[in-house]
């Protein structure tokens, strides 16, 4: 088994809801309730639910732009909170790099590709501009791009190439995780095969971690490793990604696999597997009593409205639901 390289230990992350001149705490946002995971060395990790599910909430945690309400993050092994302010300099933020899902929001238009991609190298050494623009010319030789890249501007690229870009921009302090958030779902469809083999190749080259966020399954089935599945908050199915494609043991899974079916070429799809999941995600600032699925749910029973399921092992699987005991 891979060490692990990061866990999510129990986070919570609530944003307080404020009103009148004095902001008075009138109700809290329960973003990110309760929440663990381990992301393992080389390997993928993919957190998947609908917008509002506190995806990206998690990853602005990890990447430290907030603060956790409560809970624990471990990047091998240490609490990142614990980690000292030249440290987290050293060893943690240069080690986490993200790829945002639109690539533009990260590059400044007036910068050439080589400075967009040599930036985090100039702002965290001290290399001479010769180095990292060799540096540079072969990230962007790894990416597809090629070093002839370097003096172009990112208008004159593609979504796609831009998207490569970014991983180039990601990689150049060699980092141990990437967060992607959701990598593809800007690109044409065309495209987004393409992307997920380059990041698919480079983790095999640099034994780099992934933690994956998106919406939609079927985009990460390939290059996920494991699959924790997120509603409103909170995981409702965690597992490796063959057992939990074959055998989906929560409804909400069930019906993103079903939702995800919609995308796939008429010929692939598989009738029998259809769910229509009704309604919107209700708020995390007043979510439902007993199992937060409950008002969406197609198998839904008495107990549901009542009382929390717990979090139960089933084989491999861990999956959040009173259907089973
Ligand atoms: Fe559906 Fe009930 Fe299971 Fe929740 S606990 S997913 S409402 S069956």
């Amino acid at each position: 088994m891979s060490d692990v390289i990061l866990e999510a230990r129990n986070i919570v992350k609530h944003y307080p809801v404020t009103r009148g001149l004095l902001q008075r705490t009138v109700g809290w946002v329960r973003a990110v309730d309760g929440v663990s995971f381990t992301v393992e060395d080389g390997k993928t990790l993919s957190l998947v639910g609908e917008s509002g599910a506190g995806k990206t909430t998690i990853a602005k945690q990890i990447l430290l732009l907030e603060r956790l309400t409560s809970g624990n993050i471990f990047f091998q092994g240490k609490d990142i909170y614990k980690y000292s302010a030249s440290e987290l300099k050293k060893n943690y933020r240069p080690n986490i790099q993200t790829v945002q899902q639109n690539p533009w929001s990260s590059m400044n238009p007036r910068m050439r590709v080589r400075d967009v991609v040599g930036e985090p190298i100039f702002v965290n050494t001290k290399l001479p501009k010769n180095e990292v623009y060799q540096d540079v010319g072969k990230l962007l030789e790894q990416v597809g791009i090629g070093a002839e890249g370097m003096s172009r501007y990112p208008h004159e690229f593609s979504g796609g190439q831009r998207q490569r870009i970014a991983v180039a921009r990601a990689m150049a302090l060699h980092p141990e995780l990437l967060v992607l958030d959701e990598p593809v779902s800007a690109l044409d469809v065309s495209i987004r095969a393409q992307i997920m083999n380059l990041l698919k190749d480079l983790q095999t080259q640099y034994n780099l971690s992934y933690l994956v966020i998106a919406h939609n399954l079927a985009t990460v089935r390939y290059m996920s490793h494991s699959i924790a599945i997120m509603y409103l908050g909170q995981l409702v199915e965690y597992g490796e990604s063959e057992v939990l494609f074959k055998n989906p043991l929560h409804p909400y899974t069930r019906a993103l696999i079903s939702a995800s079916q919609l995308t796939l070429p008429e010929d692939a799809k598989d009738s029998s597997k259809q769910i229509i999941l009704s309604g919107e995600m209700p708020s995390p600032l007043n979510p439902p009593s007993g199992c937060r699925f409950h008002t969406r749910c197609t198998e839904v029973m008495d107990i549901c409205s009542k009382e929390i399921p717990e979090m139960k092992t089933i084989g491999t699987q861990q999956v959040k639901c009173h259907h089973y005991k």
